[in-house]
């Protein structure tokens, strides 16, 4: 019963006090019967039997004969049960093993049953016997596939090759162990052994253990942890990952993904996506410098480059608190979030003046045209703002219409 609860991980039914129990039963067993001439009782009468024409000792049974009889028809219930839950449970050659276990446990409690039923030859017990038939198939079970042997020895392999590092925590926040990796995790490790507390290790000194943060900044490093709980609050594993290069890039994309590179403003794609997923309306405006062709024709490309990247950091400076972004070529967008357009166009005209009056070294302005929009009407705002651009470049540049 040991085994088979050993063996398959089964502490639910063989536990503490069961297993006391059972400890119990059988040691009072072994000194019942090597006192049983004084009290009788495990053998209620011990004589020989010679009718079969050999000698055999003929037993009557007494009550604790009776008692051990049911601690072992339990003992093989119970390993029998568990076996064969495990041979379900596992695949391949682990469900072999677990089926030869099975036999193995089976054999003996046919054999005691035949016994019990008076089946079998007068007077003689089998059951020695059938126990070595279990000790075989058990001994089979367990040799013919290694697997017992090798599972600690796996376990270290992987649990040091492992590029992760594994801290292995009691409740108390005791180190049981850690592997290889940890140390370069946390140098501090060196001189720290299992047994001590995990508060020791000077690299996690900011960590806090209760919160289960997932991720943790060290130095210029970034940590993802995952907690695992152990069963029945027996302590923790920490599996620490080094996420620096991959947090990196995911910030680089993210970047990539939603600014202009020439301007550092948010880029057309991302700002739409924005607007688009607002739920509250306000007003649109698109602005588009003015004859910047000229600028590029009279200054060159690389002039011109400057011209947008210095509109582009005035530009979001000017609207902090309002999305902007560059739309196209020297084309430029807004959205606030207010319904006064009159109030919108006071502040963009502050804007369009301090453009026009800068000490650039190229003097440029910007027409801008503007429209508002309720929820679900942004397109229409986008036509109308660029209906009222035109009327602005028609109409002599520089100004704002709405
Ligand atoms: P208008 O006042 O009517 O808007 O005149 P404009 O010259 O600004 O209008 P147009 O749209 O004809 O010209 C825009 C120019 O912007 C054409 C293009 O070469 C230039 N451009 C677009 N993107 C860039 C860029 O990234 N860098 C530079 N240097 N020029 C660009
Ligand atoms: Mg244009
Ligand atoms: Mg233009």
């Amino acid at each position: 019963m040991l085994f088979a609860s050993e063996y398959t991980d089964e502490r639910k039914l063989a536990n503490r006090y069961v297993l006391s129990l059972m400890i119990t039963v059988n040691t009072a067993t072994l000194v019942f019967v090597s006192t049983n001439f004084y009290h009788l009782l495990y053998y209620t009468s011990v004589s020989i039997e010679s009718s079969l024409g050999f000698n055999v000792l003929k037993l009557e049974k007494g009550i604790w004969y009776s008692v051990q009889v049911a601690a072992l028809c339990f003992s093989h219930i119970y390993s029998i049960v568990v076996f064969v839950a495990k041979s379900q449970r596992s695949k391949g050659d682990y469900r072999k093993r677990a089926f030869f276990m099975l036999i193995g446990v089976t054999i003996p409690a046919v054999v005691f049953i035949v016994y019990i039923l008076g089946l079998g030859p007068a007077y003689i017990d089998l059951l020695p016997f059938s126990y070595i038939f279990m000790g075989l198939l058990i001994g089979v079970g367990l040799f013919r596939y290694d697997i017992l042997f090798l599972t600690p020895i796996t376990h270290e392999m992987v649990f040091n090759a492992v590029d992760e590092a594994v801290l292995v925590v009691d409740r108390k926040g005791m180190l049981i162990s850690f592997n290889k990796a940890s140390k370069q995790f946390f140098p501090s490790l060196e001189n720290i052994m299992a047994g001590e507390s995990i508060h020791l290790i000077r690299e996690l000194n900011d960590y806090d253990f209760e919160l289960n943060r997932s991720k943790y900044e060290i130095y210029d490093k970034i940590y993802s942890f995952k907690v695992i709980e152990m069963k029945s609050n027996r302590g923790r594993i920490y599996v620490v990952n080094d996420i620096t290069e991959s947090e990196q890039a995911k910030k680089q994309l993210e970047i990539l993904a939603t600014t202009d590179k020439l301007t550092g403003i948010y880029n057309r794609r991302y700002f739409m996506e924005k607007i688009e997923s607002n739920v509250i309306g306000g007003v649109f405006v698109i602005i588009d410098i003015d004859n910047f062709k000229e600028i590029n024709d009279k200054f060159g490309h690389v002039e011109g480059d400057k011209v947008l990247s210095y509109f582009g950091a005035e530009f979001k400076s000017f609207f902090k608190d309002h999305m902007v972004c560059r739309y196209g070529g020297e084309e430029f967008a807004m959205f606030i979030q207010d319904d006064d357009l009159n109030k919108v166009f006071i502040k963009l005209e502050a804007f369009r003046k301090k453009i026009a009056d800068n000490e650039h070294d190229l003097n440029f302005t910007f027409s801008a045209g503007m429209a508002k929009y309720d929820i679900d009407r942004i397109s229409n705002a986008i036509i109308e703002a660029d209906k009222k651009l035109y009327e602005a470049k028609e109409n002599g540049r520089n100004q704002i219409r709405y």
